[in-house]
């Protein structure tokens, strides 16, 4: 232990030397100058000796400091996991043991040196009388207050963190170890410690505080700590076991309070309300938006309800409406960017390809033009006779796209199914297009899809080249046909224009060289280039779910090179390449830009139109398949919300729009979309169909419990029902209807929709007759007498009164008479009496119009 001089102890202590001298000597220590060292026994034989003077036992403080020097013995119940925790117990028992043996003293305290209890140190209740013993005591003391006072900020920071801590201990300790734990975490430095002692009584006041020289205290003084056997704290008690070696001897400077508020800090419970910012994308389950705000769903379920919207835990709401919620909780919203859309960000900018290794490539034409004007016989036309293979005599496969050489150079084609109602798939097609060929009969001339097909291309900033088709016929009139296309804008190169006209027929084949050459031109104009040597991307042109083979998908590359075993995102749709062939059925094995290849691998349908990427990450690529079919279902919720709305709202309104539930399966997407986009054009004020589902694929029994419960009619595009969904539709009596052909269908479709307009109603008339004379009878009230001379008088049927062309009374015949006889009708040229229910101011010159009401089926537009 460090030693002082007579000399500094006289100084700290405030006396002179001379009379520190004087007590030592009384005391019976050696010292006679003021350079001799002052060893701690001799200071605690010193200060024994001035407190004996006060009549307090000398034999005390000797007995701390012996026991205290000794640190040997464990506390029994203490030593019990932790060395760490061990070396501290042997500490706290010391100075308890040493407060022991005064009786009183472990209490109330060492009146002498002993801090009180009391937060602020205050002078030691024994009167100093300028003693040494008082000088230490104030000397203490006063140190106690400077620490105390310096340490006061900081232990007011801490205490409310310490009392959570506290409390947790408290929870989790016994009794004692409680109290011990108290104290370790009060006595956290020495620093502290040093001011806990005075400050903060503790039932194991360190009773030895005086016991030690100033010097000493200041650096020796060491933080009782409790044992800490508890788990999760070994850590800490590991900590303290070092703060314990090191801190022998380095003591105020040592401390590290800033480590312990953080750990208390946990603890701490908020005292405010939080406000929450909520980040909301496109749409949010309520269970998520619950969460994000810390509230409980039913919380957030009743908000909605206060909104005047319905939705369950699971459901999810727009962003507006979650905005609402959240604002009317509190709490903050905050418009996100959807994850997903930071991840195709993120895919987007992964995929941007060097511009520099690019390399010509073919023209990708997609042939338009309005239904029965030759679409489908040019491009069986342009195949049959030019696909490589396809001589070959074996049947070419139909896979949406193919590609033709010429001695120009190559083409390839989009074979998109080419019916007008294919809109949507058209629309697509542009976007992947080069050329578009646009095909007017010149027996037909321009036509609606003829002009759609020209906005289109525009929208697309697709150049067109017009193949004036059916050349052969004998009505054809290509001249017609260029006038009216020019009329939309379509100028002819001949008459200054910037389109190729070409004259073609699909039937013998005329003018397809040139129609050929034409496109390549234009493309040659375009000078398409495409990366060759790198990842490939491109679209899906059509897919298919096969027996035996899974997803069968037709993807054209745009750019770089696909390779089998490649692992592709295809829209919602990941997976690797098991084989890839052309549109011959021959096995590729790498498909380079322009290039439309069918591949087998992808693990759901995707879409025709979404794009596709080779992406080397597989896991990054599922993540974002993942993202879009979670975004897709949200969106398909939230539309049957909306489209269950419209329903209740149709049915509240009572005789407003009728809506045709269907369900809907097909073949191929391309398909389906076509046929989903035409059935929204059928819709009208009047009528509309509601598709509760769609899909492709077979109809399986959930489709049909799903039409059951929709009440909906089952409609299967080149899909059968299986032996499940037959049974269950047969046993729930709904019918399933089986199309082939699109036109069929959508025909029946308008036809059902036809049949749930409100019939027309006409009135025509039946019957006029004139009013000839008047009379009474006192019997039948009023009576006129009349000549029939049109049609036919029916009894039974409503009638007009007329006087001089204008309606005057509507109503109904009381009587109707020939003779004396009641009649059932009085036909053109005879007379007959008529009464006129409730009116009785008919007069001679007056008509009455006999009419009949009829209600006439109307056609849907
Ligand atoms: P799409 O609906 O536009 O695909 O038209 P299609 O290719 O199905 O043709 C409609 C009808 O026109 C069919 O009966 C074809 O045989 C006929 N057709 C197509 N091209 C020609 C042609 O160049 N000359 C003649 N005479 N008939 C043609």
């Amino acid at each position: 232990m460090a030693e002082v001089t007579v000399t500094e102890l006289a100084a700290t202590v405030g006396a002179s030397v001379e009379r520190l001298l004087s007590q030592m000597e009384q005391a019976g220590l050696p010292h006679k100058t003021g350079d001799a060292p002052v060893s701690d026994a001799e200071k605690q034989k010193l200060l024994a000796y001035l407190k004996s003077l006060h009549g307090e036992k000398a034999g005390e403080p000797k007995k701390i400091t012996l026991r205290r020097k000794s640190i040997s013995t464990l506390k029994a119940g203490a030593g019990r996991k932790a060395v760490n925790v061990e070396v501290r117990k042997k500490r706290t028992y010391v100075k308890r043991d040493v407060t022991e043996p005064g009786p009183g003293v472990e209490e109330t305290g060492t009146p002498a040196v002993t801090p009180t209890p009391d937060s602020t140190p205050v002078a030691p209740q024994t009167d100093a009388r300028g003693s040494y013993q008082s000088a230490l005591e104030e000397a203490e003391t006063k140190r106690l207050a400077a620490i105390a006072a310096r340490r006061k900020q900081d232990e007011e920071a801490k205490k409310a963190a310490e009392q959570a801590a506290m409390v947790k201990k408290a929870a989790q300790e016994e009794g004692k170890r409680q109290a011990e734990q108290a104290a370790v975490t009060q006595l956290e430095s020495p620093g502290v410690a040093r001011d806990e002692t005075a400050a903060k009584p503790t039932k194991k006041r360190d009773k030895k505080e005086d016991d030690e020289d100033f010097e000493d205290r200041g650096k020796k003084k060491k933080p009782t700590k409790g044992a800490r056997k508890r788990k999760g704290e070994e850590l800490e008690a590991q900590d303290e076991v070092e703060d314990d070696e090191n801190q022998r001897k380095p003591r105020l400077t040592s401390a590290t309070p800033v480590v312990r508020v953080e750990n208390v800090h946990v603890f701490q419970k908020p005292t405010e309300k939080t406000v929450h910012t909520v980040g909301i994308g496109e749409t949010i389950v309520v269970s998520d938006l619950a969460q994000q705000m810390s509230v409980k769903a039913a919380v957030v379920i009743k908000e909605l309800m206060k909104l005047g919207a319905m939705a369950s835990i699971n459901e999810s709401i727009d962003r507006d409406t979650a905005m609402l919620v959240v604002e009317e909780l509190g709490h903050k919203a905050v418009a996100v960017k959807a994850e997903e859309e930071a991840v195709e960000d993120a895919l987007r900018a992964a995929l941007a390809i060097d511009d520099a290794t690019r390399e010509k490539r073919a023209p990708v034409v997609t042939v338009m033009g309005h239904v029965d004007h030759g679409k489908t016989s040019l491009l069986d036309y342009i195949r049959s006779t030019r696909v490589a293979s396809g001589e070959a005599g074996g049947i070419t496969q139909h896979i949406g796209a193919y590609h033709v050489d010429t001695p120009r150079g190559t083409i390839t084609f989009l074979d998109t199914p080419g019916h007008a109602a294919f809109t949507a798939m058209r629309a697509r097609g542009a976007k992947s297009t080069d050329v578009v060929i646009l095909v007017v009969a010149s027996d037909d001339g321009v036509m609606p899809q003829t002009e759609e097909a020209i906005q289109h291309a525009r929208a697309a900033g697709v150049p067109i080249v017009v193949a004036i088709n059916k050349i052969d016929k004998e009505g054809a009139d290509p001249d017609r046909v260029t006038n009216e296309l020019a009329a939309k804008d379509v100028i002819p190169e001949s008459w200054g224009g910037d389109t190729q006209f070409v004259h073609v027929s699909a039937h013998t084949g005329q003018g397809i060289d040139d129609l050929l050459e034409a496109v390549l031109l234009q493309a040659e104009l375009l000078e398409l280039t495409a990366p060759v040597d790198a990842p490939a991307q491109g679209i899906v042109v059509e897919a298919r779910l096969e027996k035996g083979r899974g997803v069968v998908a037709t993807v054209l590359v745009q750019s770089g090179t696909l390779s089998r075993g490649d692992f592709v995102l295809a829209g919602q749709s990941v997976g690797k390449i098991r084989a890839m062939s052309d549109e011959n059925g021959d096995k590729v094995e790498q498909a380079g830009p322009s290039i439309p290849v069918e591949i087998l691998g992808l693990d759901v349908t995707p879409d025709a139109g979404d794009e596709f990427a080779v992406i080397a990450d597989e896991r990054k690529a599922r993540e974002v398949a993942a993202f879009r079919q979670q975004k897709q279902r949200e969106e398909k919720v939230a539309r049957q919300q909306a489209s269950q709305l419209e329903n209740m709202f149709a049915a509240f309104e009572g005789g407003g729009k009728k809506v045709l539930p269907v369900l809907v399966k097909t073949d191929v997407r391309g398909s389906l979309e076509a046929i989903l986009s035409s059935l929204a054009d059928f819709a009208t004020d009047e009528v509309g169909v509601n598709v509760v589902s769609s899909g492709v694929g077979g109809l399986n029994e959930s489709d049909i419990d799903l039409a059951i419960t929709a009440g909906a009619v089952v409609i299967g595009f080149n899909v059968r029902a299986d032996a499940a969904a037959r049974r269950r539709a047969e046993s729930e009596g709904v019918e399933i209807r089986y199309y082939s052909i699109i036109y069929n269908l959508l025909d029946e479709i308008k036809q059902a929709l036809s049949g749930m307009l409100e019939p027309e109603v006409r009135e025509e008339i039946v019957g006029i007759a004139e009013v000839r004379d008047v009379f009474k009878s006192p019997k039948f009230g009023q009576i006129a007498g009349c000549m029939v001379i049109e049609g036919t008088v029916y009894r039974s049927k409503p009638i007009r009164v007329l006087r001089d062309n204008v309606v005057i009374y509507e109503g109904e015949l009381e009587s109707l008479r020939r003779f004396k006889d009641d009649v059932n009708e009085v036909r053109s040229g005879t007379e007959c009496g008529i009464g006129v229910k409730d009116y009785n101011d008919v007069k001679a010159g007056d008509q009455i119009e006999v009419y009949d009401i009829k209600h006439v089926a109307r056609e849907l537009g």
